[in-house]
């Protein structure tokens, strides 16, 4: 009979890593990319649809990364999607000399937060360190679990990025006018 292992299954999607005020986590990159998200905040966080888009006029947004990791709880390692800005992705590229566009798996980071105003703060720990597990690089995982997290709808099995964009604008279009209308 066939057992999964935990960390052996395969997983669809992932949740998003939240460090708390004043906590720390040890993170292995899984990712063999980055997702970066445009996004507008209105008490949560919206992908912005670019082209058209309500909330653009009025309100200002910023770009988000997004990489799989696994974190270790003390006993198991579990996946995650963790949360950066573009500055802080940059620091990191640059300690590790990454070249643009290129993530590493197996790389350690130390994650932090300060306080609960300050943004998530990164540093390297080791350069090959850590377990990388095939079934959590691929951009699909990736990919879905931002969708999930920005609730989204996922692309479709062979849909194009830019199908995929054109199927999901004026959804996002309109469920951002409503939230602006809410806020008043
Ligand atoms: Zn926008």
């Amino acid at each position: 009979m066939f057992v999964s292992h935990g960390t052996d299954q395969a997983f669809e999607t992932v949740r998003l890593l939240r460090i708390p005020a004043g906590s720390s986590a040890r993170v292995t990159v899984q990712s063999e990319t980055v997702e970066v998200v445009r996004t507008h905040w209105f008490g949560r966080q919206y992908a912005c649809p670019g082209d058209g888009c309500p909330a653009c006029e009025c309100y200002q947004s910023r770009l988000t990364c997004f990489l799989v990791v696994t974190v270790f709880t003390g006993k198991v390692w579990v996946p995650n999607l963790l949360e950066l800005t573009p500055a802080e992705l940059s620091r990191v590229r640059f300690m590790l000399e990454w070249d643009a566009g290129e993530i590493v798996p197996g790389v350690v980071l130390h994650v932090s937060r300060k306080s609960a105003r300050s943004g998530v703060r990164v540093e390297p720990q080791e350069v090959e360190g850590g377990q990388v597990l095939r079934s959590l690089s691929s951009r699909e995982v990736l990919f879905n679990s931002v969708c999930r997290l920005l609730a989204l709808p996922s692309a479709k099995e062979g849909e194009m990025p830019a199908a995929w964009q054109d199927r999901v604008r004026p959804f996002l279009v309109s469920r951002l006018q409503l939230a602006i209308e809410k806020m008043g």
